[in-house]
């Protein structure tokens, strides 16, 4: 069986590599924060020393990082994964990263012998944890049929959507999509909350026409609009991802005007310190921001009630 490292056990980290655990990968896992490693340690795998032993050791190795400026220390590193690694490893990047990082890790990995594969992650933190993720993914396809077990045990729905850093794009299109229904979600819902609406009549009616879309549906009724803004998918990280977006469109002329917008408002939240919070919780900062009451449903309120 192939050994498996995995570094980066954060908020969706942390869950990927417990689903591996639970269904009998051989699994080294790493991450800077010692809890995080006990908890997988404790579901049967072993706590890596260094990034270094992970390379050596392992022919996958699972990277769950927050950005490319990890992904490119760890891999490219002086003593890291592409030194040490044996040729014929695979580095499985599933953190979202910037795509032209991807393709020079790939240059890169192609030299030592190894190669790369990109697969971003879809969907929630909620879905991460009971193993219904979605993964898109950039492979030549025999790199593709290599990682597919370790997909199918972390989520429900793989594509492969075409070469090395096909995943990182698609990925980018998908975010551009969801992080800017947050922000209109939040501007609807405070317009709402200013006119004194009762937010239940609200939603019933978003929910009822084609104004439905998947982050009202899916996120902000567990998250924001209960009163829980816990990460999930942080303001910080969304920001990151916009940050992305916008230098992706520059760079491939592509006019985006309302990515540009949507980037601001997440800046202007991080410098309000909300960073931390969760990606819905863009419609506290609008409220906020406005001086209006924030927009919550009664307790146990449910999707499609009155
Ligand atoms: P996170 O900040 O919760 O986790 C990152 C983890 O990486 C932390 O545990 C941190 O300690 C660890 N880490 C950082 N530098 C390290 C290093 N040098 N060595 C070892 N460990 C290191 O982030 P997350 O929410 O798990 O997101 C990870 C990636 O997945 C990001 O690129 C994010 O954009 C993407 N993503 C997140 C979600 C979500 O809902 N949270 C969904 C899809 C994709």
């Amino acid at each position: 069986m192939e050994k498996i490292g995995f570094i980066g056990l954060g908020r969706m980290g942390k869950p990927m590599a417990a689903n591996l655990a639970r269904k009998g990968f051989a699994l080294v896992v790493l991450d800077l924060n010692p809890v995080a490693v006990g908890e997988l340690v404790e579901l049967g795998a072993s706590a890596g020393s260094s990034v270094a032993q992970i390379a050596r050791d392992c022919s996958i190795v699972v990277t769950m990082l927050p950005s490319s400026v990890e992904v490119e220390a760890l891999a490219l590193g002086a003593d890291g994964i592409f030194v040490n690694a044996k040729p014929g490893s695979v580095l499985l990047d599933m953190s979202t990263i910037d795509p032209l990082a991807t393709d020079r890790l790939q240059a890169e990995a192609v030299k030592h012998g190894l190669s790369v594969v990109d697969a971003p992650v879809g969907r929630l933190a909620e879905h991460a944890d009971r193993g219904e993720s979605l993964f898109m993914v950039g492979a030549s396809n025999a790199d593709f049929a290599r990682v597919r077990p370790l997909l199918d045990a972390m989520g429900t729905t793989v594509y492969h959507c075409g070469g090395v850093g096909s995943g990182g794009r698609t990925k980018l299109v998908n975010n551009y999509v969801a992080v800017t229904l947050c922000q209109v979600n939040a501007e609807a819902l405070a317009l709402s909350q200013r006119f004194g609406l009762d937010i239940t009549k609200t939603l019933q009616v978003l929910y009822g026409t084609s104004a439905n879309n998947g982050q009202l549906r899916m996120n902000f009724p567990n998250k924001v609009l209960a009163g829980d803004t816990s990460p999930g998918f942080t303001i910080d990280l969304a920001h990151k991802d916009m940050s992305l977006i916008v230098t992706a469109a520059h760079a491939a002329r592509v006019p985006m005007p309302v990515a540009a917008a949507v980037h601001e408002s997440f800046s202007l939240a991080r410098a309000s310190d909300y960073g931390g919070i969760d990606f819905s919780g863009i419609a506290d900062v609008i409220c906020d921001l406005a001086r209006i009451d924030k927009p919550r449903t009664p307790a146990g309120w449910m999707v499609g009630q009155a």
